[in-house]
């Protein structure tokens, strides 16, 4: 579901909510990778066997990788999610949130509102 599409379908401020929601569940996916990485650290034993040392090693490898991953997707849903809530406000009225959407293009990425308090229209990148 693009981002006109959800805007449409529930509105601007639900769709802000959602982001943000999205954006700190891949946080708390974060620190729950950095769990994982920190707890393998604590199981790897020298002179434990070779195979139970690979083992932790590949544990930590995929905590890192989750944590990473976990990482870009938090901080690109944020700054996607202010980057819009910054344009979010009538540029004649400085009426915050309070729009309509008239129209999309560019697959839903670039919005044309209108204010719903004294009707002046502008764009939305996304
Ligand atoms: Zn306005």
């Amino acid at each position: 579901m693009t981002m006109a599409q959800m805007i449409r379908q529930h509105g601007f401020r639900k769709w802000y909510e959602r982001e943000l929601v999205l954006s700190h569940l891949h946080l708390v996916l974060l620190v729950l990778s950095l769990v994982g990485l920190l707890g393998s650290a604590e199981a790897y034993e020298r002179g434990a066997p070779l195979l139970v040392q690979a083992w932790v090693g590949l544990c930590a490898a995929a905590s890192a990788a989750i944590g990473l991953w976990a990482l870009r997707r938090y901080l690109a849903l944020l700054m996607h999610a202010e980057h819009v809530a910054h344009q979010a406000q009538c540029p004649a009225c400085h009426a915050y949130a309070r729009w309509s959407l008239i129209d999309e293009d560019q697959g839903g990425q670039r919005l044309q509102v209108q204010c719903q308090r004294c009707g002046h229209r502008w764009h939305i990148d996304g």
